[in-house]
């Protein structure tokens, strides 16, 4: 696949290098990590070592002073190489961006150094077991103490990375939120924080980022352990919300080309009757749409990603919603298609493609499903009344 011609010298020069770097490392390494239950520090490091990790984040605090277009290409390079880093979608991509939008500069001074080199990463925690994809619903609550200190309580799961994260971005609501209606307040919870706990779901998946069902019981934070205004909640989420959905879509994208990219020079070399069997449309045919629909993704992330960069909220949020979309359909059906091309080796562990089907089904329902974009574009776009 060739950088499209809507990127900068820059942009394409960065795809190359972080490609390279992909190289390197690639799909074998990623299975290796993920077998032994380990973490991809070794590509984590580098990766921010050389500035990557870091792109989008503020130059004051070692970041690169970019945005979320240059941060989403990392990604999607380190996808289509086979060793994806998925918590680059919630460590600078949504904290750094939240932090960096609005934390304090105490808050900016601990944190964004870190994230930017790599040292230090942070998880995010919206969904809970009884909410879903009703975020309005969310019960997890922060109590304000006379001394200026909060107490949190409530529980979170599917939180990724929890394990490995120093401290992870809690979306709760403050108690003072008596009218029902989505009051979210964020706020950094340390690992080690008594009464912070968490239990590891059984996921099948083969990913070395695990899944956390999270409590919180009586978690007593610091009065800074809030980022930005207890009154501006809403508006601070979504910031962080529209770089996660670009992520994602970056997330699928490399996959979905990575998928395609095996399926291609196996479907060039196998030969069972006369010529190879990518001669055969029915074979070319779905792998030529695979492409043409991941480019297509591709074009709507880059149009998420310009306009979040340049500031504009609410046209990000449309477009980042169309581009997960889109995204996450064209990964899936790219991967469908290239473990079909395999025929029975589509399966096997050697060459390592069925289990990118469970892995192709994230981004169709992380971090918002397909169905609620639909309804997003339903009602926000298309003005059509709500059911629910
Ligand atoms: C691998 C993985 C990693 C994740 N990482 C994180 C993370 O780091 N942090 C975090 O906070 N969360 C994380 N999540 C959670 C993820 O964001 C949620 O799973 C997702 O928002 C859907 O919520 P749910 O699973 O409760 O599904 P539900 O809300 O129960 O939905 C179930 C089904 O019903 C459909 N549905 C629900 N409401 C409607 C409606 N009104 N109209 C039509 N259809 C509807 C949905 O589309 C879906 O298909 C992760 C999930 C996965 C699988």
């Amino acid at each position: 696949m060739n950088a499209p011609v809507l990127e900068t010298e820059e942009h394409q020069a960065l795809r190359a290098a972080v490609a390279a770097l992909g190289k390197r490392y690639g799909r074998d390494y990623m299975t290796r990590v993920t077998g032994a239950e380990g973490h991809p520090e070794e590509l984590w490091s580098e990766a921010a070592k050389l500035g990557y990790l870091g792109v989008n984040l503020p130059e004051e605090y070692g970041g690169g002073g970019c945005g979320i277009s240059e941060l989403s290409i990392v990604l999607e390079e380190l996808g289509a190489a086979g060793s994806p880093l998925l918590m680059m979608v919630v460590s600078p991509a949504i904290c750094g961006t939240v932090i960096s939008r609005f934390g304090t500069k105490e808050q900016k001074r601990a944190w964004l150094p870190g994230l930017a080199d790599g040292s230090r990463t942070m998880a995010f925690g919206i969904t809970e077991p009884d909410a879903g994809s009703n975020s309005h619903r969310i019960t997890t609550t922060a109590r304000k103490d006379d001394d200026g200190t909060w107490l949190l309580s409530g529980r979170k799961v599917f939180v990724s990375g929890v394990d490995i994260a120093d401290a992870t971005l809690i979306v709760g609501r403050t108690s003072d939120a008596r009218t029902g209606r989505l009051k979210p307040c964020l706020f950094i919870v340390a690992r080690d924080t008594p009464g912070f706990g968490r239990r590891r779901i059984d996921m099948e998946l083969q990913a070395p980022e695990k899944q956390f069902e999270l409590t919180f019981d009586d978690v007593r934070l610091p009065a800074d352990a809030l980022v930005g205004d207890e009154d501006a909640g809403l508006l601070q989420l979504f910031a962080g919300l529209n770089p996660e959905r670009i992520m994602t879509a970056a997330f699928a994208i490399g996959m979905g080309r990575y998928a395609v990219a095996r399926a291609v020079a196996y479907a060039r070399e196998r030969t069972v009757w006369k010529d190879a069997i990518g001669a055969h449309q029915a074979i070319a045919h779905p792998l030529a749409q695979a492409h043409i629909e991941l480019e297509l993704a591709r074009l709507m992330m880059q149009k998420a990603a310009r306009l979040y960069d340049d500031g504009d909220d609410v046209g990000a949020g449309e477009a980042a919603n169309m581009a997960k979309y889109a995204a996450a359909e064209a990964c899936v059906r790219a991967v469908d298609q290239s473990v079909h091309t395999l025929g029975g080796n589509g399966l096997t562990r050697e060459f390592g493609l069925a289990s990118l089907i469970t892995g192709s089904r994230v981004a169709r329902i992380a971090p918002v499903s397909r169905e609620m974009i639909l309804n997003y574009v339903s009602h926000q776009t298309l003005g059509l009344p709500k059911s629910y």
